[in-house]
């Protein structure tokens, strides 16, 4: 095989066989002439072969397994692989115009993301490994769809792990910041080349769905950046009200509002926190509330803080929710497990002195699979709870 060998140590081998996709760089005992981003042999200390993976010369992550097979990792191995995970997408997105139709290491494609917005297809390759093919991802896409557009939207902080630049731009077709897509029946608007991560959360495109039987009355979505959740409570509230920190979001929201000829919407530019306080004191009640807040542990570090974090936003939604009403809320922190937040919410409906049933417990949107021996994959978690 021509792919340079790299040798880990037992530890490191140990991972592997726990069905990890990650080695850390403690765990590399020899990366001999591997370039940065190379497609490599991963071998033990007594030369036994453990895989194929993509090389890092710069991550605390420094090698991502790609395969356990001998088989070179080529174009034709790579166009096998994104086939895979469009074949899937076919059985679970069907209805869907916008979704995720590559999810890392979900589908075996370590740092790679491309979404579907209808026509535009928006990546990610956020390794230097799959930095290096991203031209052939490009083409495997125009041959297999024809998209009108490719975008990156590689603007994000871990390339910085990586030593790769921040960048954003049109790779191929035409130059489309914006596209009007479908989801659930409802249209949307997003912005591909400035929106929030490659335009919208599609992980919440069947919790949104999920979400719309429970609500009624009185509604709130916290944290909604363009509207996602509140437009799908819509139909089923007498109002809604999207609060969101972004004024850009906010722009998108209104719009998406018109778009769908609501008017029983409205928006407020606020941190959600301090309007669940004002809220609280101005003795504000809603029948159904949605939480949806940023990743606030995206370290174990930050652990402490993302569970105080959770506890202060679920304490005040329930407190000002009334009985019978149902509590939609969220985490997309891996560190934050469903267990944890489920005792987050008890130790905060018992301080509000409220009873809470679980009504569904739900994850991420299945065109972002979870790969079962990698726990990372598993981040979002989506409660339906009910107050009595
Ligand atoms: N529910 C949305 C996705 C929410 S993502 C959907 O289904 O599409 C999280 C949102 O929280 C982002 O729009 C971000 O702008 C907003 N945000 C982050 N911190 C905030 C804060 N303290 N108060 C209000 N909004 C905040």
């Amino acid at each position: 095989m021509s792919s340079p060998a790299v040798t880990i140590s037992q530890r490191g081998v140990e991972r592997v066989v726990s069905g990890h996709v990650w080695i850390y760089r403690a765990d590399l005992l020899d990366a001999n002439e591997a370039g940065p981003g190379a497609v490599v042999c991963v071998q033990d200390r007594k030369h036994h072969f453990w895989g194929q993976a993509l090389y890092s010369s710069k991550s605390q992550i420094a090698l991502r397994l790609l395969t356990r097979d001998e088989r070179p990792f080529d174009g034709a191995f790579l166009a096998e692989r994104i086939a895979t995970a469009a074949s899937l997408r076919r059985q679970v997105a069907s209805e869907a115009q916008a979704y995720r139709l590559v999810s890392a290491e979900g589908d075996l494609l370590p740092s790679l993301i491309i979404d579907r917005y209808g026509p535009c297809f928006v990546i990610q390759t956020l390794t230097q490994g799959m930095d290096r093919l991203k031209p052939q991802i490009v083409e495997i896409l125009e041959q297999t769809f024809p998209p009108r557009s490719i975008l990156e939207r590689n603007d994000v902080a871990v390339r910085g792990l990586e030593g790769l630049p921040e960048q954003k731009g049109t790779l191929a077709g035409e130059s489309i910041n914006e596209v009007e897509v479908e989801e659930n029946g409802l249209r949307f608007v997003f912005d591909l080349m400035d929106g929030q991560k490659t335009g919208g959360y599609l992980d919440q495109r069947e919790n949104r769905l999920a979400a719309r039987p429970y609500s009624r009355g009185r509604a709130l979505d916290c944290f909604c950046y363009t509207g996602g959740f509140a437009l799908h409570l819509a139909r089923q509230c007498d109002s809604v009200l999207g609060i969101d920190s972004s004024p850009e979001a906010l722009l998108l929201a209104h719009r998406n509002q018109q778009l769908n000829g609501f008017t029983n919407l409205e928006w407020k530019e606020a941190n959600c926190f301090d309007f669940l306080k004002a809220a609280d004191q101005q003795k504000q009640r809603y029948d159904t509330i949605v939480v949806d807040p940023p990743a606030f542990a995206r370290q174990k570090s930050q652990l402490e803080a993302a569970w105080r974090g959770y506890k202060e936003l679920n304490l005040r939604a329930l407190k000002i929710l009334n009985p019978g009403g149902f509590l939609i809320t969220c985490s997309c922190s891996h560190h934050v497990s469903e267990a944890d937040l489920l005792a987050i919410i008890a130790e905060a409906a018992l301080d509000a002195h409220r009873t809470v049933t679980v009504v569904e417990r739900r994850t991420q949107s299945r065109d972002h699979p979870i790969l079962l021996t990698v726990p990372e994959t598993h981040y979002l978690k989506c409660l339906i709870l009910r107050v009595l």
